[in-house]
């Protein structure tokens, strides 16, 4: 779709891709690896996707995590989606987060993509109830 930066993304950006989804770094990292699979098709989130689509994307999150192993040897992965504005979804074309991690990248992972509940739940702010640990 013309003015979609993820229709946009340029050929030498594209780090692996199949017949319906491409992966490529995203360009504000939040942590070393930080990769980004989008499918061909312009939809706006996760839900206007079709299966083949999910199937493509997927297939794609396998042969990623491959190349991030090989180049990072991260200790594991969040793997997410931010689907509508309300969830934090930034940029209306979908697209799936693949955050390699790495033992001591935060000082207590527990909780993984879980601790989104902290900016949903005030009260578990750091040094808040529950010293922001997530259960
Ligand atoms: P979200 O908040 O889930 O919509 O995520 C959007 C992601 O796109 C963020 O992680 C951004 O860092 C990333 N991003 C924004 N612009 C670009 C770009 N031109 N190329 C690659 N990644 C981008
Ligand atoms: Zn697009």
């Amino acid at each position: 779709m013309k003015g979609c930066i993820f229709c946009n993304i340029s050929e030498r950006e594209i780090m692996a891709e199949n017949e319906l989804a491409v992966a490529f770094y995203d360009k504000y990292p939040v942590n070393e690896g930080h990769t980004l699979i989008i499918t061909k098709r312009h939809v706006e989130t996760l839900f206007e996707a079709d299966l083949d689509e999910l199937a493509a994307i997927n297939r794609l999150i396998f042969d990623v995590k491959r190349l991030l192993d090989e180049r990072y040897g991260p200790d594991g992965y969040n793997v997410g989606v931010n689907v509508g504005e309300a969830a934090g979804q930034t940029i209306f074309h979908l697209h799936y987060h693949v955050i390699p991690r790495y033992l001591g990248d935060v000082a207590n992972p527990r909780g993984g993509i879980r601790r989104v509940k902290k900016s949903i739940i005030p009260y578990w702010a750091e040094g808040e109830k529950g010293g922001g640990r997530a259960p």
